[in-house]
């Protein structure tokens, strides 16, 4: 049926890639979630500028996905326009600066710099999110973090004013930006260091090992479903409430790791939001801390 939306963007944008109807299962690393009514994919930072533009002037403010590993969408779809920026993956080396665009994999610029004999991004190597999302939520592992290395970052604001925000204005902590909540990630300018190609690599190859013995990898999943409280780790807290295995419907807190609630097959949203209320009393009942979802729910 035709959409006046749809119809719109593709009248203005005919290049663009442009869904409807595209069900959002296929954008998340949990594989869950219905219909949204106009997806698109932008292939460069001008193109995905240009979208947010005419989305404005249409009076629609967009989601933005990158790799949609770390969110949960709901089952019933969403009405608002979704942009997807995992075609947005331009990226440039220039000494030891590596630039990139926002829908660049991190696993792949890691990859990227480790090729070039450059380190600094080995943490977030098997992290299977993009740049824009990972600096979004300051995504980090092993003792590593996007703060640590991301020199600047060019931005859409909430008014759509293109900005370039460099070092602490980029106001990055726990698993949160500046960037977090209405900007629009474009591209971002890491830090890296020289060092020796094989050790590098060889530095990527052990945490992602480390990944596969400790995380469910083979089960669709969002990563840490809780921030990690400030009181210790939330999945020694959910381990020791005896949840490891707890089920609801098709999800389940990850018996290899109580911090991962995974989809066993055909869960739903609502199984999710069940799970992560259920997790949350019972972990609050046990020790009196409120745990916070890390997943954001669209
Ligand atoms: C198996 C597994 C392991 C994981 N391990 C880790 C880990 O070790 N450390 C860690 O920190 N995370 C981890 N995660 C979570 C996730 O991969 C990271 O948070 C990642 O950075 C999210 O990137 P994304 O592109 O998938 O973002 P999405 O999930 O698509 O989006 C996340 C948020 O960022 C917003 N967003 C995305 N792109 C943009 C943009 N260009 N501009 C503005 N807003 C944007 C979205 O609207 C959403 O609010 C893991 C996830 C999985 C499934």
């Amino acid at each position: 049926m035709a959409d006046r939306l749809f119809e719109a963007v593709q009248a203005a944008l005919p290049r663009l890639a442009l869904r409807q109807n595209e069900p959002l299962r296929s954008y998340t690393t949990l594989h869950i979630g219905g219909p949204a009514r106009l997806l698109a994919l932008p292939e460069s930072a001008a193109e995905l500028t240009e979208l947010c533009e005419l989305l404005r002037r249409l009076g629609e403010k967009p989601v933005l996905l990158g790799n949609g590993s770390n969110v949960l969408a709901p089952d019933a779809g969403i009405e608002t326009p979704v942009i997807v920026t995992s075609h947005v993956t331009g990226t440039a080396v220039n000494g030891e600066l590596m630039t990139a665009e926002c829908g660049a994999g991190l696993t792949k610029l890691a990859a990227q710099a480790a090729e070039a004999g450059l380190g600094g991004l080995e943490f977030a190597y098997g992290i299977p999110g993009t740049l824009g999302g990972a600096v979004v939520m300051n995504a980090g592992a092993y003792g590593g973090e996007m703060k640590d290395c991301t020199v600047w970052t060019e931005a859409l604001d909430e008014n759509l004013q293109f900005c370039r925000y460099t070092g602490a204005e980029q106001d990055f902590s726990y698993r949160h930006s500046r960037f977090d909540g209405g900007a629009v990630v474009l591209r971002s300018c890491i830090r890296l260091h020289a060092g020796e190609r094989e050790e590098i690599k060889a530095r990527c190859r052990e945490l992602l090992e480390k990944r596969r013995t400790s995380q469910p990898l083979e089960w669709p999943s969002a990563g840490s479903a809780f921030k990690r409280p400030k009181e210790g780790y939330a999945a020694a807290m959910i381990d020791a409430a005896g949840l490891k295995g707890y089920t609801v419907g098709g999800a389940q807190v990850s018996e290899k790791h109580a911090g991962f609630v995974i989809n066993r097959g055909g869960a739903t949203a609502e199984d999710m939001k069940r799970i992560l209320a259920d997790i949350r009393e019972r972990v609050f009942r046990d020790t009196g801390i409120t745990l916070e979802a890390e997943i954001r729910i669209l």
